[in-house]
């Protein structure tokens, strides 16, 4: 587990045929009120679990997983990770909070031709990904959490359901698999994916004071450069139309 601020910490993926997204914990080590951002692949659980457990964290002290998004790669490994610690909640965006619990796993796998091929390869069942959803977030939501304050932006594009968490006080975004590091954006083809509402969801965080930028894949940002996200944004402007 890497350490990126006092009350800010990181596991990184450990990606295979598929990528396993990053896991970030929230949240003051004593406050016992401590949040994991996303799940990662199928079968990551326990790497996950004891990435935490040995950094000296406590699995009762995690109240809740919240995911920006619901995509396999992030979902995967939820029900290791909640059968590790039943107590934790779920905490999904609405638009993917009311799918996911019907069974309806369009969103999860994105496309067909991944469902097949994923069912195939990690023996899944229709409606393996089936969740109760304990709270159902909302734009614009504060969270004070964990001794901290985040505010949560609805960010469709890459997802229909797609948020990000922002700390304004440190400029720190999580903006799941919306922007990346090296100029790169998440992709948009999938199932309730929308180029013209990416474009708009890049735009709104280019309004953003970020200095830290924690994506879901591939490289962590901890000295983002003036108008990072903006030149992101124009640099894919003519691409999301
Ligand atoms: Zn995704
Ligand atoms: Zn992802």
């Amino acid at each position: 587990m890497v350490k990126i601020t006092d009350s800010l910490f990181f596991i990184p993926g450990q990606d295979e045929m598929i990528p396993d997204a990053h896991v970030y914990l929230l949240g003051k080590p004593q406050s016992g009120d401590l949040s994991l951002v996303d799940a990662g692949l199928m079968g990551k659980g326990r790497y996950k679990m004891s990435a935490l457990t040995e950094a000296g964290v406590r699995p009762a002290d995690i109240k809740r997983v919240i995911m920006t998004h619901t995509h396999l790669d992030h979902i995967g490994c939820l029900r290791e990770i909640l059968d590790a610690i039943p107590s934790a909640e779920v905490w999904v965006h609405t638009l993917e909070a009311e799918p996911l619990e019907r069974g309806d796993e369009s969103t999860v796998y994105g496309m067909d031709m991944f469902r097949q091929m994923c069912q195939t390869q990690y023996r899944l069942k229709d409606g393996a990904f089936t969740f109760k959803v304990d709270h159902r977030i909302e734009d614009a939501e504060e969270l004070r959490i964990g001794g901290e304050a985040w505010t949560v932006l609805h960010i469709p594009g890459h997802s229909a359901g797609g948020i990000a968490l922002y700390d304004a006080a440190n400029g720190i975004l999580i903006p799941g698999d919306v922007v990346y590091a090296d100029y790169s954006i998440g992709r948009f083809d999938l199932h309730g994916a929308n180029a013209r509402a990416l474009n708009d969801s890049l735009l709104r965080l280019s309004d953003l004071k970020v200095k830290v930028l924690l994506p879901g894949h591939n490289r962590v940002l901890t000295d983002v450069p003036e108008g990072y996200i903006r030149a992101v944004a124009k640099q894919w402007g003519a691409y999301l139309r």
